[in-house]
Formats: C-alpha cells, sequence, structure tokens
C-alpha cells in the first residue's frame, strides 16, 4: 500500500516568523520526509535569496504563459506581484509520501482548499500588531512605504484568520515551534495514514 504525503499550508503576514518556524521544523526532520514547494514568482529575489531554491523567479511573460498552460496549483497576486505553486511538483512529492508544506497567502489556501479539501491549514499570527511591525522593521530590507504597505496587507492577511485548521501564535519561538511540529505530527498519526504505514501490523493482529 502506498503511503501519500500530508499536504500543509502555512499562512501568515510576513514579520509574523513563518519562514523562521518552517526552516527550524524543516532542521527537525529527514528533507524525505517533508519538503517546502518552491513556488513561482514574478518579484526580484531579495539580497541571499537563490532562484530554485527559495523561489523560481520568472518574468510576468513566463509566469502568463504557466497560467495559460494550467501549471499552477493556485496563483495570486501579492503586493503587485504574481506567485504560483506548481501542481506537477507537489504531486509528486505527496505521491511519493513526502508531506509538503505550502507557504501561500490565504488567496491561494482558498484555492487549494476547493482542490484538495483534506489539507491541513495553519495560521501563524503574530502576538500583536506592534509586535509586527516591529519585525517588518527590523529586517531593514524594505523602504518606509513597503513597511507601511506590508503592515496594511498583513491586516488583510489577518483578518482570514478563521478561514484556517490551525491557529498558531508566534509569541515565543520555541512554543510556536513545538505547536506546529504538534500539528505535523498530529496529521501523521491519523488513522488513514496509520494504516497505510503499517498495514502489516494490522493485518498481522486480525489474522
Ligand atoms: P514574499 O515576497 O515576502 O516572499 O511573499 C509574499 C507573500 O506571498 C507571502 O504571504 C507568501 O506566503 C505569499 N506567497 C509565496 N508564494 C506563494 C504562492 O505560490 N502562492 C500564493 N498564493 N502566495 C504565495
Amino acid at each position: 500500500m502506498t503511503i501519500k504525503g500530508n499536504l500543509f499550508i502555512l499562512s501568515a503576514p510576513s514579520g509574523a516568523g513563518k519562514s523562521s518556524l518552517i526552516t527550524a521544523l524543516l532542521k527537525q526532520v529527514s528533507p524525505r520526509s517533508m519538503q517546502v514547494s518552491v513556488s513561482h514568482t514574478t518579484r526580484n529575489p531579495r539580497p541571499g535569496e537563490n532562484h530554485g531554491e527559495h523561489y523560481h523567479f520568472v518574468t510576468k511573460d513566463q509566469f502568463k504563459h504557466s497560467i495559460t498552460q494550467k501549471h499552477f496549483y493556485e496563483y495570486a497576486e501579492v503586493f503587485g506581484n504574481f506567485y504560483g505553486t506548481s501542481e506537477v511538483a507537489i504531486d509528486q512529492q505527496l505521491a511519493q509520501g513526502i508531506d509538503v508544506f505550502l507557504d501561500i497567502d490565504w488567496q491561494g489556501a482558498q484555492q487549494v482548499r476547493m482542490k484538495k479539501p483534506d489539507v491541513t491549514t495553519i495560521f501563524i499570527s503574530p502576538p500583536s500588531k506592534q509586535e509586527l511591525e516591529n519585525r517588518l522593521r527590523g529586517r531593514g530590507q524594505d523602504s518606509e512605504e513597503v513597511i507601511q504597505q506590508r503592515m496594511a496587507q498583513a491586516q488583510a492577511e489577518c483578518s482570514h484568520y478563521h478561514e484556517f485548521d490551525y491557529i498558531i501564535i508566534n509569541d515565543n519561538f520555541e512554543q510556536a515551534l513545538a505547536d506546529l511540529t504538534t500539528v505535523v505530527q498530529s496529521q501523521r498519526l491519523k488513522c488513514s495514514q496509520q494504516v497505510s504505514a503499517h498495514h502489516n501490523i494490522f493485518a498481522q493482529l486480525l489474522a
């Protein structure tokens, strides 16, 4: 019996600490059991970002072509740029039994939920508006205008918190990581997953 991987969506306003949480989570598990989907985007790379690792950086024309070719599971416009998740890459990983994390916004989460009702969706919330602003400023990568835009966008993202299966408040990082690990682990322990992974145990028990 083949074990299918679990599909997770992690959404958060920028500055909530989502990327750090995913990075820390991945360090705890084998790369063969969990991967983060690498999205396509039309935005420019930030310092330190690599093509194919953080994103597939593409032109608007390339992105539009991919839309017409139906390459995307979902796509959305965020901060004036397009972002999309490649369908083939994800389905291949899930079929290999790999858990896949999608780091996407609420618009993408809505689209994936329609296509894959068994997706597990998690919203990472900052502990307060002030802390969110501090974190956005602390990155030191964006202009004041961009920070104000991101604050407005963050509020828009936060207004969808109730659409998610789980909410993790990232006040204390270690606690938030433990919460995230618990959600992942509880999915892995679901009956359907366990039966696939340990079918020999049940076959033996009932023989
Ligand atoms: P950033 O430009 O800061 O890397 O990401 C901006 C926002 O776009 C984040 O909220 C991130 O989750 C979202 N995002 C990244 N990739 C995708 C994607 O493939 N689809 C959607 N819908 N949103 C994405």
